[in-house]
């Protein structure tokens, strides 16, 4: 506790010595980042001077969690007990699972009457009969890896979770379009080590040189431009940014950036963070032209968000062969804590393409570093390189993530799977995009401002331009005499420390200045319209401080 508070402290008093020179002030918040800044702001907002409580629509933490995954992945758990208490069972110690019979004691043990029975036998059905998985494997492999007591083989994905997840991802992230090649599947510690485990393949693999151009799409949640392969490995950055003025999707010209084959790879959040905004069908189409001219783009695309769009449609879906997906569970199913993503790619991609193409000399390096865990280096495809380098290679046959984990990932999978293979709509999903859509037609209504109600908004997060909403509310004076007194980050500790509320600030992410990212995954209802109500009211007392007769406000 005393650490955080001497933390927030030099914040604060960095901030304030930068507060007199704009320019440093940008320099400093690109050092710090826009997660630390909020840091700050948090202890300002505990001992805010109203005493209100704390309102932290800072971080994008879901406040739901998905249960009935939860209660079958006890109930599972449990049943696997009795699997391996079959085999030996002494005091607290039991032995391995045996495969004999096990589909027809699962189906003694589950009672159709209870729900959490019920909903694991429709999973088990769904897998035998619409993924065409063997019962007893199935079974066994479920029961083995919930356990735990055997290393993740193969490491990279276990083979039925491999398949539940292909039609995850299907179902969700491709708006139906068919997938012409294999996805191949490694589920990662969250999209956070999915990303790292990326760009240091892809520098490892000399994909990525020093010197190269990656162009990414902003703004964007910049904690991924702070991974040392980005940093440090002297790539440089090419912005293709959007703007709200087109509704946060990705303009013409800034697509046209990617046809230039010196750009290597083009890294986008989709639907965006923080603007919260998938990319349109037509900005998809334009894509596709844009790798026709430049082949050997790499794409990287974190899909995060996905589920939230209407109709959403993966640039993964668009263009397989030339992109990386990143997806996590983190967010629709509430399990930031689990730790649960996946990184997915066709087995035929452009990266293995370029592995073939690279130098001799390149080839002959990367032959060496991989000559330790296979015999033909050669013909490793690229995502097991991935694998491999997520254990700096020695360790390869330690990688891959825990089973019991990757059971959990199959359970929340297969709680959205069993209602499409009905050819119902989700009702999980549903909810949750209810749940940020109320909360953020509740805000933007409490602000006064238009809602965007397009299909391309995931509602996730929502940027709020606090300069044009205090020129609105009341009038260019106000909005004047803030641009001359406060600094944008000024407003946002004004807010905390005066308000206990706590927002983002949008320049920490590429985002216009005078934006503020606002979540509304953590909060309820009525607490975004407490929200606004606060901010009006530090605005009123700005309007005093500076002098202005609150009835001259529009
Ligand atoms: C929250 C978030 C994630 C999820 O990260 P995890 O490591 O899976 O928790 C991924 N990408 C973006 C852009 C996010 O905002």
């Amino acid at each position: 506790m005393k650490r955080i508070l001497c933390l927030a402290l030099i914040l604060c008093l960095l901030l304030t010595a930068a507060f007199a020179d704009p320019e440093a002030e940008r320099q400093l918040e690109k050092e710090i980042g826009a997660f630390e800044i909020t840091a700050a702001q948090r202890e300002l907002a505990r001992t805010n001077a109203a005493g209100y409580p704390v309102l932290d629509a800072g971080r994008g933490n879901p406040n739901w969690i998905n249960a009935q995954a939860r209660s079958a992945y006890a109930r599972l758990m449990n049943y696997a007990i009795g699997e391996c208490e079959l085999t030996l069972h002494e005091g607290g110690m039991a032995g391995q699972a045996k495969k004999a019979g096990i589909g027809e004691r699962f189906d003694a043990a589950m009672d159709p009457e209870d729900p959490t029975d019920a909903f694991l036998i429709s999973a088990v059905e769904l897998c035998v009969n619409t993924l065409g998985l063997n019962k007893d494997s199935m079974l066994k492999e479920l029961v083995d890896a919930i356990i735990g007591d055997y290393y993740p083989t193969p490491s990279r994905c276990l083979s039925n979770t491999e398949a539940i997840l292909n039609a995850f991802l299907q179902d969700t992230l491709y708006n139906g379009a068919d997938l012409a090649g294999r996805t191949g599947v490694f589920p990662t510690e969250g999209g956070s080590a999915a990303m790292v485990y990326i760009f240091e393949a892809l520098s490892h693999n000399r994909l990525l040189k020093p010197g190269d151009q990656i162009a990414i799409a902003t703004p964007i949640f910049t904690p991924y431009m702070q991974i040392p392969s980005v940093k440090d490995y002297g790539l440089v950055s090419v912005d293709v940014s959007s703007t709200a003025e087109d509704n946060w999707d990705i303009a013409e010209e800034q697509i046209a950036k990617l046809e230039d084959p010196s750009v290597k790879a083009f890294f986008l959040v989709n639907p965006s963070n923080p603007a919260s905004h998938a990319l349109s069908q037509n900005t998809l189409a334009r894509l596709a032209q844009a790798v026709e001219k430049n082949p050997d783009l790499i794409i990287l695309t974190d899909d995060v968000y996905g589920t939230f769009a209407e109709d959403f449609q993966s640039v993964y879906a668009a263009l397989p062969y030339n992109t990386i997906l990143v997806y996590s569970f983190s967010k629709l199913y509430g399990v930031t804590g689990w730790r649960i993503g996946m990184i997915a790619m066709q087995d035929e991609n452009v990266c293995d393409r370029l592995l073939s193409q690279l130098p001799e000399e390149d080839k002959n390096y990367l032959r060496e570093e991989y000559a330790i865990v296979t015999a033909d280096p050669d013909a490793m495809p690229f995502l097991d390189r991935v694998v491999a380098d997520s254990r700096s290679i020695g360790l390869y046959h330690t990688s891959g993530l825990s089973t019991p984990s990757q059971v959990f990932m199959d359970l929340l999978a297969l709680s959205h799977l069993i209602y499409s293979a009905r050819g119902e709509e989700d009702p999980y999903i549903r909810l949750a995009n209810d749940t940020v859509r109320a909360r953020y037609a509740a805000l933007m209504d409490a602000l006064g401002l238009e809602q965007d109600q397009s299909e391309a908004n995931a509602q996730y997060y929502t940027l709020v331009d606090v300069y044009a909403l205090v020129e609105a509310e009341y009038g260019g004076e106000l909005l004047q005499w803030l641009q001359a007194e406060k600094t944008e980050i000024d407003f946002l500790s004004d807010l905390a420390a005066r308000k206990g509320v706590v927002l983002m600030y949008g320049p920490g992410f590429s985002a216009p200045a005078g934006t503020v990212r606002i979540s509304l995954a953590n909060l309820n209802t009525e607490d975004y319209l407490e929200i606004a109500r606060r901010l009006f009211e530090l605005l009123d007392e700005y309007c005093e401080e500076a002098g202005i007769a609150l009835e001259n406000a529009a």
